[in-house]
């Protein structure tokens, strides 16, 4: 596979090269905030930038017209709806969390949000490195949209934590914690890999990276 990165140069980037090379595959494309070099059209590009950059992302795929799997968080309703027009004309991978463990949290908190009526109170927790921008994370915001109800989120920026998510149940009684904790950016960037490769054989459209795995288990 011939592949391209937006964010080429930032810690995503660089673990996302580090895997895709072990995996036998090209670097064509790159982009930062330090400008482009492109060696050849890259098949899909890979976008783990800034949400600061989105503008530009969807200018690069608009020319290209290539697939894209994208994991910059930060993104709002408006970029969205430009990912949807992207997806008209090449397919669209995107997640706010690119882990296995989140997915199937995601998955969990479905099946507890069914049990738990208003009597129960329900509170969002994370912990990222000290250099994450946004804040409560994208994963954090994907987790309580699975909710019926708005929930209280805690966020903490420590030190190099990779990524930690907790949800907490609690009535008068008892209290229920779902918790995964990333202790490596291969928790992400395994999933990142696992979308390009899906991505080639897909149609244009918008897809999820759980239906992704969805697919594949
Ligand atoms: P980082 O700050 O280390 O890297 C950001 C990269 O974006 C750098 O290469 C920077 O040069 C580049 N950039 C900045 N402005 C740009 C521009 N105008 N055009 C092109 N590139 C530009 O950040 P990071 O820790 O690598 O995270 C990158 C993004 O991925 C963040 O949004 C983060 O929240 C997100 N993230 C998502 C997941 C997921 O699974 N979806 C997991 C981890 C991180």
């Amino acid at each position: 596979m011939k592949y391209g990165i937006i964010g080429y140069s930032g810690r995503m980037g660089q673990a996302i090269e580090e895997l895709f090379s072990e995996a036998g595959y090209e670097l064509v494309y790159q982009k930062d905030e330090n400008g482009e070099k492109e060696i050849e059209k890259p098949e899909v590009i890979i976008d783990f930038s800034l949400k600061e950059a989105f503008s530009d992302t969807v200018r690069v795929i608009e020319e290209k017209e290539v697939p894209l799997v994208i994991g910059t968080t930060g993104l709002d309703e408006e970029d969205f709806t430009k990912l949807d027009q992207l997806a008209e004309k090449a397919p669209v991978i995107q997640s706010f969390n690119f882990s296995i463990g989140i997915n199937i949290l995601s998955e969990l908190i479905k099946k507890v949000n069914q049990y738990v009526d208003q009597d129960w109170d329900i509170e969002i927790s994370e912990t990222h490195h000290r250099f994450k921008k946004d804040k409560p994370s994208g994963t954090a915001i994907m987790l309580g949209d699975l909710l019926d109800r708005e929930v209280e989120m805690h966020s903490k920026r420590l030190g190099s934590e990779f990524g930690e998510h907790e949800v907490d149940f609690a009535s008068t009684g008892e209290v229920l914690t779902l918790k995964h904790r990333a202790y490596s950016r291969e928790a992400f960037t395994r999933g990142v890999l696992m979308s390009a490769e899906a991505i080639l054989e897909l149609e244009p459209g918008f897809y999820t990276f759980s239906q992704i795995l969805s697919d594949q288990t």
